[in-house]
C-alpha cells in the first residue's frame, strides 16, 4: 500500500485519527510531511487500516509495543483527568 496515497485519501475525509492517541489527522500534505504512517493490522477476518502519528511511531519504536501501550494509557488519563 502506498502511504502517501492512503494519507491523501483518508485526510480528505477529515475523519482520520491516530489509532493510539486519537490525535486528529492534519491536512494530507501536513500529515505526509510530518511523517504520519498508515499500517495494516491483520484481524481475525478482515485487515484494518490504522493511522499512526509521528509521536506514537517514535515512542513505539523506542519503548517497544508493550511498554508503549502502558505509557499511552497513562498519558491519555493525564490528558483527560
Ligand atoms: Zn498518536
Amino acid at each position: 500500500m502506498n502511504t502517501t496515497e492512503a494519507l491523501q485519501a483518508i485526510g480528505t475525509t477529515g475523519k482520520g485519527r491516530c489509532w493510539y492517541c486519537d490525535l486528529k489527522l492534519p491536512r494530507p500534505q501536513v500529515a505526509i510531511d510530518g511523517g504520519w504512517d498508515v499500517q495494516r493490522v491483520e484481524g481475525e477476518r478482515v485487515a484494518t487500516i490504522i493511522l499512526v502519528c509521528p509521536t506514537c511511531l517514535r515512542q513505539r519504536a523506542e519503548l517497544g509495543e508493550e511498554e508503549f501501550l502502558r505509557n499511552l494509557s497513562l498519558r491519555v488519563c493525564n490528558a483527560t483527568c
